[in-house]
Order: structure tokens, then C-alpha cells, then sequence
């Protein structure tokens, strides 16, 4: 079923044509605001259930939002450290404190599991936390001048008005790691979500303006990425744009950040390896292949849809993964024993299944998978999919499918695993399972990613340290922890002669 956009509905008939559904504003300068037009949100476990109704800002509105946050800027940027430090302690409680009930909202409008909802919404709570102590730790240097009785200082001052602009796979983590250190460092922001997760994008947003944030500061602005994302790319009130999602998508930006001079941030896509040693822990390496290919049905940029497997272990690794796919169960998100819910979407859909046809016909063997399912209810299910004699030059092996789709490459031994590992146009992470500390060792150093597990799943990190990667995967500063600074602040450097 495809989201329907139109006219904007005020009273929304549900699916059980009893309850009426308002339609959910943004929220522009301090107020919540309805939009000239209106989508639903549907969920993809369930294409009747309609989660709800909600606002699309035009371009006009999306200008009221960035031209609030230039008026809000000076106050806030000057103002209190301690009330920035209170206002997202504040948001990180009150999200902690819902995490069922956010967590249960996400899923419903994402298809992620109950637990994974739950979990992601947790992370982005502690993120929250984690930039509140932040805006009480910004720190500079003073440094001695080579010239004599001068004084060197190096601080740090906000941007100005940044635009957040999100995809749809991580509805409230990746708001979360993007809105929490823009405000800890004293920017204001215009936070555009994916089209296809409004909810958990509103409710999050609720939640911050339920914080006491001062008006301007925060802005939401639900809508299309070719009005509301247009529109904050070639703002020239826009001092810079954080934006994670599709490659496509990211070079458009980076073009036009480029010609308006604006500090840009990218994280795009992956086609992470995970290597398979014959002196792998079997059962190690199979529960990261499960859990990395196919949990959050594949729908994550740090997926690992290349299983780099050398020939000691191939066969029986194939086997072992094939066994432990059965156990996988694929069901509505909120189900109770779902392992793996939907797609997102048709068009999501659509491409997994275009993949698992492309990878036949380019000559890969399918081991398991490869089908849409069908459940009680009308959903865009598909089966978790193993490939095997994939070649790496095969498209399967290149592109990102984003979906729960694997493809094993059988590799020599390690030096070819690692050639292998490396031999793609992205670099988000790269895993290995061995128990050998020479090659763990070795690979840490020389795997080309910006992340590197060592038996652990490619998808899973800490929410306090740096997070990205390098080639298509990733452009500008990293995001999260500490490192977030460099790209929400700039560096100002003071002589005085004293
Ligand atoms: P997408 O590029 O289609 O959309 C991302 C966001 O950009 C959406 O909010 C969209 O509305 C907006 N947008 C679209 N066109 C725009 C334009 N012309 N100007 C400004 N904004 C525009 O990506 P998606 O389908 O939502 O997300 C899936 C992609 O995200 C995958 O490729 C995945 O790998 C990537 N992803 C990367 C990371 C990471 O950190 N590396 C994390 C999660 C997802």
C-alpha cells in the first residue's frame, strides 16, 4: 500500500472506522504548526494499520523554521550551559522513562522488532545524557605563543542554524546522535526525518519541547527530502547540513553544500565484510553472520551482506548458517517470537527481490531464502536469503541491497580475505572471526573501514564513541561522543598581548 499524501485530513477515519486521527503538526518557531498537506504513516507489518497522520511543511514553512532558528541563535548559543545541560537531561529521561512506548511505536512504523525498537530507543536516550554532561565539559586550550608575552587561546563557538536531515532505518537513534550534540554545543536546529517515520520523529520531538527548550531553537519540519531537504541545502541561513542515508542522496548534498559554503557531515551506505577464519569459534561466527545479515531485516548501513569464508571452514560454515536461518522466525514486529519483521516498504521490498533475481542470473547459488512471505496480516515480508559462490564483482557483492540478503565468497586465506574484505567502494566496518591474535591484530590495522569488530556482529556499537567510516561510505567529521564537536563547532583562535 503506498502512503497516500494529500489535502490535509483533519479527522482521519482509522482502519476500525471508529477512532478519528488528528493530523500531527511541525513544529516551527516555537509553535506547533499543520501544513498545507498531510501523509499517512502506515505499518509495514501490517498495511492496514494506519499509525497516523501527519504534517508536510512546504518550502515557506520550511523557511519560518531555519529564519526561528537564525532569531533563536544569539540567546541560546551565549546563553546558560547549565540550562542546555538540564533541558537534554531532561529529554533523555522522559525517553528512558517511555522506552516501552516509544519502542513499540517505532517498531510498528519501521518494522523493526519490539526488542530492537525498544533498544534503539534506549541508545538514544543514553545519547541524550551523554551530550547533557557534554555542555558542561567544553573545553579550549591555552597555549604558549612562540612570540613573548603574547597569549594564545583556542575555544570553541557554535555554527549557527544546522539542518538535520535523517533516513528512515533508525528513526529515533540517528535523530538522537544528530539533534542532542547540535544543541549541546550551542547551535539551533531544523530537524527534517525520513518521509516513511513521522511517529517516532513527532513523539521525540514532543518530548524536547516538553523540555522547556526555548522557542527557535528546535525546530521540526516532517516533509519531503525534495522540498524540506531542498530548501535547508541551499539555504544561505544554513550554516550546515548532518545528513545520513543513501549515497545517491549524499552526493546531491555535498554539491550543493559545496556551492553554498556550508560544513557538511555524510554517512552513507555499506557493503560490510565480515571475514570467516578456518580458526573461527563456529558458533561465533555464525551467531555474527545471523545477527549482522539479517536481524533489523538487513535494513542497516552497518549490515554485513559480504561473508568472506576460507576454505577450511566454507562448508561447514555454510551449513551451520543455513541450519540457524530456519530458527528465524519472520512475523509482524510486535508479534512475541518475531525475530525478523518486514521491509520498510514496497520499494524496499521491490529491491530485495530485484537483488535475489539479479544474483541468479549473475550465477550465485541460493542456499536459503530468496522469497516474499506472507503472514495473517498484509505485510512487506521476506525471507532472510543466503547466497553462496558469490564472486566479489558480482553486483550482490557491490551494491548495497539493504535488505536481509547475504553472499558468501569463498576465499583462500586470510591475505586473500583481506584483499577481498577491502576491495569495495565503501568502508563503514569491517568484522573478522578468528581466534588467531596475529590476524585480529593484523586486520585491526590494516582492514579499510572506519570501524572494526573482532568477533562481534558489523552491526552494534557503543553510543559514546566515534561512529563511521571511510571510501562512499562516509564524508566529513565523525559522529557521536567526543568527536561530534568537531563537526556541531568551530575552532576560533585569540592572541592577546598582554
Ligand atoms: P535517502 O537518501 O533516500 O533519504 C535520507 C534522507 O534524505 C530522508 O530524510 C530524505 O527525505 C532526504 N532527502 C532525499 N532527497 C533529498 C534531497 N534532494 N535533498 C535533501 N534531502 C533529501 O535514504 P533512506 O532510504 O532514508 O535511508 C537508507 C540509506 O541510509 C541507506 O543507503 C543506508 O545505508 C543509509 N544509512 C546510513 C547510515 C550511516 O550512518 N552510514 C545509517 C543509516 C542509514
Amino acid at each position: 500500500m503506498a502512503r497516500r499524501e494529500g489535502a490535509l485530513a483533519r479527522d482521519h477515519t482509522d482502519t476500525n472506522g471508529t477512532r478519528y486521527m488528528k493530523t500531527a503538526a511541525n513544529y516551527i518557531a516555537g509553535e506547533w504548526l499543520e501544513g498545507a498537506n498531510a501523509a499517512e504513516d502506515i505499518n509495514p507489518s501490517n498495511t492496514a494499520d494506519v499509525v497516523g497522520v501527519f504534517s508536510r511543511a512546504d518550502r515557506v514553512e520550511t523557511q519560518r523554521a531555519i529564519a526561528a532558528g537564525k532569531q533563536a541563535f544569539p540567546a541560546w548559543s551565549r546563553g546558560s550551559i547549565q540550562q542546555r545541560h538540564d533541558i537534554l537531561k531532561r529529554v533523555g529521561d522522559t525517553i528512558l522513562a517511555r522506552k516501552d512506548e516509544l519502542g513499540k511505536l517505532l517498531a510498528r512504523e519501521e518494522g523493526k522488532t519490539l526488542a530492537e525498537g525498544v533498544a534503539e530507543t534506549v541508545r538514544a536516550g543514553q545519547i541524550f545524557l551523554f551530550f547533557a554532561g557534554e555542555c558542561v565539559r567544553i573545553a579550549g586550550e591555552k597555549i604558549a605563543s612562540v612570540r613573548p608575552g603574547i597569549d594564545v587561546e583556542i575555544t570553541r563557538e557554535p555554527l549557527g542554524v544546522i539542518g538535520l536531515i535523517t533516513p528512515w532505518n533508525f528513526p529515533i537513534a540517528i535523530p538522537a546522535w544528530k539533534i542532542a550534540p547540535a544543541l549541546a554545543y550551542g547551535n539551533c536546529v531544523v530537524f527534517k526525518p525520513a518521509d516513511l517515520v513521522p511517529a517516532t520523529a513527532h513523539a521525540l520531538s514532543q518530548i524536547i519541547v516538553e523540555s522547556g527548550i526555548p522557542a527557535g531553537v528546535f525546530n521540526l519540519a516532517m516533509g519531503r527530502g525534495s522540498i524540506v531537504g531542498e530548501t535547508l541545502i541551499r539555504h544561505p541561513d544554513i550554516a550546515a547540513i548532518s545528513f545520513t542515508g543513501s549515497v545517491a542522496t549524499g552526493r546531491t548534498i555535498a554539491a550543493a553544500c559545496a556551492e553554498g559554503m556550508k560544513k557538511f557531515q555524510l554517512e552513507m551506505g555499506g557493503k560490510n565484510p565480515l571475514v570467516v577464519l578456518d580458526d573461527a569459534d563456529l558458533a561465533v561466527a555464525v551467531e555474527c553472520a545471523a545477527n549482522g545479515a539479517f536481524f533489523a531485516t538487513g535494513q542497516r548501513c552497518t549490515a554485513s551482506s559480504r561473508l568472506i569464508v576460507t576454505d577450511g571452514i566454507h562448508d561447514r560454515f555454510v551449513a551451520a548458517l543455513t541450519e540457524r536461518m530456519k530458527s528465524l522466525v519472520v512475523d509482524d514486529a510486535l508479534k512475541a517470537g518475531t525475530h525478523i519483521g518486514p521491509a520498510v516498504d514496497q520499494a524496499q521490498l521491490d529491491q530485495d527481490l530485484r537483488y535475489v533475481a539479479i544474483g541468479k542470473q549473475e550465477g550465485a547459488r541460493l542456499v536459503a531464502g530468496g522469497d516474499r512471505l506472507s503472514r495473517d496480516a498484509p505485510g512487506f515480508y521476506v525471507a532472510p536469503t543466503l547466497f553462496t559462490d558469490v564472486r566479489n564483482d558480482m553486483r550482490i557483492a557491490r551494491e548495497e541491497i539493504f535488505g536481509p540478503v547475504a553472499a558468501v565468497i569463498r576465499a583462500k586465506d586470510y591475505d586473500a580475505a583481506l584483499e577481498l574484505s577491502n576491495d569495495t567502494s565503501f568502508g563503514l566496518v569491517a568484522g573478522i572471526c578468528t581466534t588467531s591474535l596475529k590476524h585480529a591484530s593484523h586486520f585491526k590495522r590494516n582492514a579499510d573501514a572506519g570501524m572494526v569488530m573482532v568477533n562481534l556482529p558489523t552491526a552494534g556499537v557503543d553510543y559514546h564513541v566515534p561512529f563511521g567510516g571511510r571510501k562512499g561510505s562516509s564524508y566529513g567529521a565523525r559522529e557521536q561522543g567526543r568527536y561530534a564537536a568537531e563537526f556541531y563547532t568551530t575552532v576560533k583562535t585569540a592572541y592577546t598581548n598582554a
